[in-house]
């Protein structure tokens, strides 16, 4: 079969589907020549011949030689130049080019076809021997470099020498005959340091250099590269070799770099820089100034150097073409290099552009508007994890910024304020209308008000499913957790961190995307949820089979997930309910409590309250599903721990300060994650989810009698293992429904199910869907439990596991598909087996991942539940799983 394809002058022999056999470069030459694009022609040598080349022992197998004669036959029938012809010579440029763009191998040797003949021959046919002798000069300091492998340290210096000589500074102040004597002496060179002289022929020199890219597949730089990357060392590079063009042959030429669109905003406005007479490193390497290429760029700019369309504007109109012409083949906003050579248009290469999350959103829309793409594939072409930076303030990209301490990028956003350090003080100031920082060891319940005060948080510990991180995302505050190189006194309120001190009311900035914290305010900027935003959302929605509902359990995190499009509620947490001031020394009389009568009395203090929020809610929800999950904490968490508290909190109760000490001591658990938490609370303290679903069921009758708009409670068992644990609270549950209905004379629709975040739950779902009218995957526990990974504090080794391998992502923010996926599958298909029809979800942190997601899709649960910000991206990554 053949090993060299052609490209150029109006066909290729091969295409964009062939970039195994061409190499990504190869095949997109091919491919813009064949849509009849100007592509310098060339050709490229297959990916086989590279294992051909080392089978033969490092040598170019001859049985190719007749064809990479016809591939040169073919770049001089469309150049009508000849190769090593003296009088008007064909040069070409020789590139490696593997599947995947691969660094570490053999970059490019350009001008390859000059010798001390040919050289004469470009002076005279540029009309400009400086030009041609500094094109050799280039030449055999390339192929001295990189094909000959001497070392380019004695050309840099014989460089150096001459402009010494000379008494000048720059390259371009070396003439002509200057030129001319550093290639005699950069030949002299070769020749001691090879030991022959530089090849004269225009064969050898091709050879030569094919060689050299086949050579460099196998580089130690290249197999580590391949290593880190899982590439194949069977793939093999392919060899582009193409006729040179020169952007630096006077006024009427040129090189530049476009976008079809503009990458930052996504306006449909070709963007873009080009530079006079220059080759294309010119642009890249910032000597010169590159104008813009359009004269609407350069007049917004205010910019009085000539733009593209005004100083070549056949080309400009030549080149305005090629944009339109790529975007309608690619069907993507392309990122282009080009060169023109007096006058003419040469494309040199194509890709899809790289673009802020900002673009992305604006090209998907416009191009399916335009008609240029299908409604699914604009859904596809936005990363969900890209529209968090949309939702949330960020960074002004132009502010300088001082970055003291890296952490974990929580929750994303960007926020500045003053440093506190307890969640009072952050209450106290916010409502005197400052910004504050809440900067803690990590969270607990007791400072959900100072955070809810806070513009964002900061932890020194924690992970990204710690306390801190789950509410603040929950908040749609921004919060970096678990920066561990900062050090706070909570004494002194101050905080360490590199040898800086950050004093209570010192300003600092937090980015929760990058998890960067920030020394003094920096300037942010904000969302704009403008038409683009509503259209994807619109166009996800058509495409996705998954619902979405929300965490969710203040009446303004409520609010938000409607507008953010929550088809309901997955997971309402009643014990933040419990930390709200008015109401946690009711609480904490409740577990002080002696027995069942004690206990029963301060939860009848407590009931109308949470019947009030559920009603809140229901009223917010509007008929929609409500998952409520009862209580779920261990109570040690709603005691203070403190010595300087428990003198007011055991007056507040009523008890002396050493009963509740010894209270406080006996709830001390050392597990308590595992310990007497969810439904063990339940077994043990019935009244406490007895006052709950009357709390509930309550509620729900008021709502339903107020407003007409029954609501749908799903009261949810958590840490359930076994059938009978439900089977004892769901009979709990009902009796209570059924005491409620007769006092209030109606009755409502409700379900009663289960949390799955226990591994024997999985196992034994067939059994607990006995018991169960839907699942919801708890999937921080189950990733704690499944793992034996505690979710609070694996931050200290779980950042050296990810970056070993062991995990592919933190578990904790993306499912761990082959353990605890497959917990998920097994409960799935067990608890669908009893209960055909069972209602399945999940509403771990998980559940606003796009890569569990998928995984969620692949499954079959009908929802997935997120924190409201979540919401949209959630949206967005059901859609692009169903597609
Ligand atoms: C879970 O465990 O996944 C869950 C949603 O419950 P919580 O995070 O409140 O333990
Ligand atoms: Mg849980």
């Amino acid at each position: 079969s053949r090993s060299v394809y052609r490209f150029g002058g109006g066909a290729s022999d091969g295409g964009d589907g062939d970039k195994a056999l061409l190499g990504g470069k190869g095949a997109n030459l091919a491919e813009m020549a064949s849509i009849g694009l100007p592509v310098p022609p060339g050709f490229t040598i297959a990916t086989p011949v590279c294992a051909a080349y080392y089978d033969a022992g490092g040598c170019i197998p001859d049985r190719i030689a007749s064809e990479l004669n016809e591939g040169i036959a073919h770049i001089e029938s469309v150049t009508g130049k000849r190769f090593g012809d003296a009088a008007d010579p064909l040069l070409v440029s020789v590139r490696s080019g593997a599947r995947v763009s691969m660094p570490g191998m053999m970059d490019t040797v350009l001008n390859l076809g000059l010798n001390d003949a040919t050289v004469a021959g470009l002076a005279a046919t540029s009309g400009d021997p400086r030009f041609a002798w500094d094109s050799y000069r280039r030449f055999v300091q390339m192929y001295a470099d990189v094909v000959l492998g001497l070392d380019h340290g004695a050309f840099e210096e014989a460089l150096e020498l001459a402009k010494e000589d000379k008494g000048v500074h720059l390259d371009t102040d070396l003439d002509a005959g200057d030129l001319e004597a550093l290639v005699t002496r950069f030949k002299a060179l070769v020749e001691e340091e090879w030991g022959k002289p530089f090849p004269q022929g225009v064969h050898d020199q091709l050879r030569g250099a094919i060689g050299a890219v086949f050579g460099s597949w196998q580089s130690d730089r290249a197999k580590v590269y391949r290593r880190l990357n899982s590439i194949p060392g069977e793939w093999g590079t392919a060899v582009n070799v193409q006729a040179m063009v020169f952007g630096n042959m006077g006024d009427t030429s040129a090189t530049g770099v476009a976008f079809t669109r503009d990458p930052a905003t996504g306006e449909r406005a070709y963007y873009g820089e080009y530079l006079i007479n220059a080759q294309g490193e010119d642009v890249v390497a910032g000597i010169r100034t590159p104008q813009y290429l359009t004269k609407a760029a350069r007049e917004k700019a205010g910019a009085k150097a000539v733009s593209m369309e005004e100083a070549l504007p056949e080309v400009y109109a030549e080149l305005a073409r090629v944009f339109d012409l790529l975007e309608r083949h690619y069907r993507d906003m392309q990122d282009i290099e080009f060169t023109v050579e007096r006058g003419t248009l040469w494309m040199l290469q194509t890709r899809s552009g790289k673009r802020t999350a900002k673009a992305a959103l604006r090209i998907a829309v416009e191009m399916a508007d335009e008609g240029l793409v299908s409604e699914e594939e604009a859904v596809l072409r936005v990363d969900p994890a890209a529209l968090d930076q949309l939702l949330h303030p960020t960074l002004d990209p132009d502010a300088t910024r001082e970055v003291i301490a890296k952490g974990l990028p929580a929750s994303p956003g960007a926020a500045s304020g003053k440093a506190v350090f307890d969640a009072d003080t952050a209450e106290r100031k916010a409502a005197d209308g400052e910004a504050v920082i809440l900067v803690r060891v990590e969270t607990s319940p007791e400072d959900i008000h100072g955070m809810h005060a806070a513009k964002g948080i900061l932890t020194a510990r924690g992970g990204m499913t710690s306390h801190a991180a789950v509410v603040a995302r929950g908040m749609g505050r921004p919060c970096v957790s678990g920066a561990g190189s900062v050090s706070i006194d909570y004494k002194a309120r101050t905080m360490r961190v590199g040898g800086k001190e950050v004093s209570e009311g010192d300003i600092i900035t937090l980015d929760g995307a990058t998890g960067e914290v920030m020394l003094g305010e920096v300037p942010t900027v904000q969302p704009e949820l403008v038409g683009d935003f509503g259209r994807l959302m619109e166009m996800a929605d058509m495409a996705r089979r998954l619902r979405i509902r929300t965490n969710a359990e203040t009446p303004n995190d409520c609010h938000t997930a409607r507008e953010f499009g929550a088809e309901g509620i997955g997971l309402c947490r009643t014990e933040h309910m419990f930390f709200d001031a008015a109401r946690i020394s009711a609480v904490r009389q409740m577990i002080l409590a002696d027995d069942g009568e004690g206990r029963r009395a301060a939860l009848d203090k407590l009931l109308p309250e949470q019947r009030a929020d559920f009603a809140e809610i229901f009223r917010i929800m509007a008929g929609l599903p409500v998952t409520i999950r009862l209580l779920d904490p261990p109570l040690h968490e709603f005691l203070p721990h403190q010595e300087h508290e428990f003198v007011e909190v055991a007056d507040a109760a009523g008890v002396d300060v050493a009963t509740l000490k010894r209270r406080v001591s006996e709830l001390h658990e050392f597990n308590p994650m595992l310990g007497h938490r969810g439904c063990r609370l339940g077994i043990t303290y019935p009244e406490i989810y007895e006052m709950q679903a009357r709390a509930i069921f309550e509620a729900a009758c008021d709502v339903a009698a107020e407003t007409g708009d029954a609501p749908i409670p799903e009261v949810m068992v958590p840490l359930v293992a076994t059938e009978a644990e439900l089977r004892i609270i769901r009979e709990q549950i009902d009796r209570t429904a059924k005491a409620v209905f007769a006092e209030k004379g109606r009755s409502i629709d409700y379900l009663v199910g289960t949390m799955i975040e226990l591994p024997r739950a999985a196992l034994r779902a067939g059994d607990i869907a006995k018991q169960a009218e839907f699942f919801s995957f708890g999937t921080n526990d189950l990733t704690q439990t499944a793992l034996g990974v505690s979710r609070d504090d694996a931050g200290r080794f779980l950042t050296a596991y990810v970056e070993q391998g062991i995990f592919a992502r933190d578990p904790f923010v993306s499912i761990d598909e082959d353990g605890v996926g497959e917990l998920i599958r097994i409960a799935a298909d067990r608890g669908r087996e009893t209960t055909p029809g069972l209602k399945l979800g999940i509403c771990g942190e998980h559940g606003g991942d796009p890569a569990s997601i998928a995984f969620c899709e692949s499954v079959g649960l009908d929802y997935v539940s997120a924190s409201p910000y979540r919401v949209p991206i959630a949206r967005l990554a059901a859609a692009q799983a169903a597609l």
